[in-house]
């Protein structure tokens, strides 16, 4: 029998139990074991977080950006001890292979790393005498109490988009995890209070639309950022915005993979197979679409079919292993039913990952909830698996003549997180980069996940608001700008005056 813990929530410094009886199972993918119980927090548990948070804020706003990042130093420190650690609690409660986990926690660890240089990034504009004995700078300060809500994809990467910098820049936080998988995170605010964090200053709540809507009506609240599916994207952006919050809300996405004739073969191979099928897809800038141009698809699908035929999808603990399973039953019913309607749609199965057998993924996962790699040819525009986003280890193939029927179906799509082309060619890939309408794009590189410092974002129904997570962009998003006007000459400006004043 498997000990069901409860994952509760970690207000002001501590971990605290769950009052609204309320709970939400949470599964080993691996094996479909229940393995623990978060707590759906109720209004009452997230006002308490957000007062904590409210309190907290005076002092740590007030505390300068150096000893702030002293703080994130001693964090980062800590999240290096204890990447491993972190890396192995993300794949019992998300699945996805150990490797992979660990570059989600050092990805997010490159944040914090981002973070340390609050004091430098927080420096203001100063402009010497504006008008005769008059001086103008700017500066930014922080907003107060922010929130953000995250998707299960990535529980310990996703928050670190958004905390490290709210923090750095002066803000208290409150984090509304996935309740899917929502361990990592409280060990994360563990460490960040043994780094010597003030209490309050982070607060994680576990809890569903209940809890999120709290935090949306809460008039202490500053900002949410979100990270999650487009239609609660658009519903957070909008209510954010109704009870005038900040909102940063980033979205689905379809990604495409445009292959020319002319690319390296084998590295487009490559980058289809990790790109599609790693993480089983459960990435917002998986590859889902490869588009492949003139002749290029008789050299690629052979080679494609055979790999994703030789996918190891095991147990994410098997250092074997190169994809994991699906992460709920439910994602694993709705990947599913995305299968069988690109049959009936006329689109050309050549790989089904349905007829996967638990059994060899290893012992235990009889009960998991697994599935092999999909791929399909001759998928076009109007078909579901074209349109919608599948979240799953499904890659549908497109053939097109040439490049622009090519960029013609990226700038027609709805979604435009992510994209990326193959070819051996400058020009071509200088122009496509230019024109596609999408935020990230990848010349010869298929997850153009943006580094610490460059910001993350999407565009269309792939992000709602104006700023980019992370990076400057998140600094702004997390800071507002003060512009001060100072005069010490006593000599001048006596009198009052009428007219607009210019410079002098
Ligand atoms: P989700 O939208 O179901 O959930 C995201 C968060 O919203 C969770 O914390 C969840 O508890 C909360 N939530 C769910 N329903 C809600 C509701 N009705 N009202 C308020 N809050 C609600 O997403 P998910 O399944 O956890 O994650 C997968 C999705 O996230 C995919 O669509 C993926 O593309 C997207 N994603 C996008 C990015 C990006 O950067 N654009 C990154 C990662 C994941």
């Amino acid at each position: 029998m498997t000990h069901i813990r409860a994952i509760d929530h970690f207000i002001n410094g501590t971990p605290v139990s769950n009052r609204s009886g309320r709970v939400h199972p949470v599964t080993n993918p691996a094996t479909g074991q229940v393995t623990g119980h978060a707590g759906l927090a109720d209004e009452a548990q997230v006002n308490e977080a957000v007062a904590a948070a409210a309190a907290a804020f005076p002092a740590w706003s007030e505390t300068p950006p150096i000893r702030r990042a002293r703080v994130l130093f001693k964090f980062l420190a800590l999240l290096n001890e204890h990447k491993e650690e972190l890396a192995h609690l993300i794949t019992a409660e998300h699945g996805k292979v150990f490797s992979d986990a660990l570059g989600e926690v050092t990805r997010g660890i490159d944040i914090v790393e981002f973070a340390c240089g609050i004091p430098q990034l927080l420096k203001g504009d100063y402009t010497d005498q504006v008008s005769t004995g008059i001086d103008n700078w700017t500066l930014r300060q922080p907003l107060g109490v922010v929130a953000g809500v995250t998707p299960f994809n990535f529980p310990v990467m996703v928050p670190m988009w958004m905390f490290p910098v709210a923090i750095a820049a002066g803000n208290t936080f409150v984090l509304k995890p996935s309740p899917t998988d929502p361990t990592p995170a409280l060990r994360v605010a563990e460490l960040f209070t043994e780094a010597g964090l003030p209490d309050g200053v982070f607060n994680v709540i576990q809890g569903d639309k209940s809890a999120v809507d709290a935090l949306l009506e809460h008039p202490e609240v500053q900002a949410v950022s979100f990270v999650g599916s487009t239609p609660i994207a658009n519903h957070i952006y909008e209510t954010g915005a109704r009870q005038g919050k900040r909102v940063q809300a980033l979205g689905g996405a379809k990604n495409h993979m445009v292959v020319m004739p002319d690319a390296d073969i084998e590295q487009a191979v490559d980058a289809l197979i990790g790109a599609g099928f790693g993480s089983a897809g459960e990435r917002c800038m998986a590859i889902s679409v490869a588009v492949l141009v003139g002749d290029v698809a008789d050299r690629v699908m052979p080679e494609l079919i055979r790999r994703t035929r030789a996918l190891k999808v095991r147990h994410g603990e098997d250092p074997a292993a190169e994809m994991g399973p699906i992460v709920t039953r439910a994602a694993h019913d709705r990947i599913s039913t995305y299968i069988a309607k690109g049959v009936e749609e006329g689109a050309e199965l050549l790989v089904d990952g349905r007829d996967f057998d638990n059994a060899s993924a290893g012992t235990g996962c009889e009960d998991g909830f697994w599935m092999g790699g999909t791929l399909f040819d001759h998928v076009s525009p109007e078909m579901s698996i074209y349109k919608e986003e599948i979240f799953g280890p499904v890659l549908a193939c497109v053939r097109v003549p040439d490049m622009a029927q090519a960029l013609q179906l990226i700038n027609d799509h709805e979604f435009g997180n992510g994209v990326a082309c193959f070819t051996s060619d400058g020009n071509l890939a200088r122009e496509f980069s230019r024109q596609v309408q999408v935020g990230m794009v990848g010349i010869n590189v298929p997850i153009p996940v943006p580094m610490a410092w460059h910001g993350f974002g999407g565009w269309k129904k792939s992000l709602f608001g104006d700023t980019h997570a992370y990076g400057e962009e998140g600094v702004r998003f997390y800071t507002k700008q003060k512009s001060i006007m100072q005069r010490w000459s006593a000599s001048i400006g006596k009198g009052a005056e009428f007219s607009m004043p210019t410079a002098k």
